[in-house]
Parts: C-alpha cells; structure tokens; sequence
C-alpha cells in the first residue's frame, strides 16, 4: 500500500480544505475525495473490459492515431512546400 490522503479545497463549493483526498499509486494510480461540507465525492472507477469494448476501444484509438498522423504528414509537406519555395 502507498496511499496518501490530504485536505484540498473543494471543486462544487469552493470550501477550503473540505475536500478530503486520497491516493494510491500501486499497482495503478487511484483517486478518490469526499467534499465534508457538500457532499462532492469523486473516485477512479474500475473494470474490466469486455471483449468487444477492447475492439471498439481499439479500433477508436487507431483511428485517432492514424488521423494525427496523416495531419502531421500533412504539416510537414506544408512546410516542405513554404521551405522550398522562392
Ligand atoms: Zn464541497
């Protein structure tokens, strides 16, 4: 276990050191906080994906990464083009 806790202001209210925070690194990063004066409360959720949702997952992100890349491919025949023309 290497939890920590702390008091922090809360992100609803605004009340300064109502928030009571709490951390955990390992074996993955965990975040949970309880707002003392309204109720706020907030934690890291935890699952297990489905098959399925991996695939759908997967296919999202490589869309995405494929995406960035075609815009970065694109930015540098910009600049090739800006560079080297006179
Ligand atoms: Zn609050």
């Amino acid at each position: 276990m290497s939890g920590n806790s702390y008091m922090s202001s809360c992100g609803r209210c605004g009340r300064e050191d109502a928030l009571h925070c709490f951390v955990e690194t390992k074996p993955f990063k965990y975040n949970s906080a309880d707002c003392l004066n309204c109720g706020f409360s907030y934690y890291t959720k935890i699952l297990v994906l489905k098959k399925d949702d991996i695939k759908k997952l997967r296919k999202n992100i490589d869309s995405k990464f494929n995406n960035l890349a075609k815009q970065e491919q694109k930015n540098c025949n910009d600049f090739d083009k800006d560079y080297f023309k006179d």
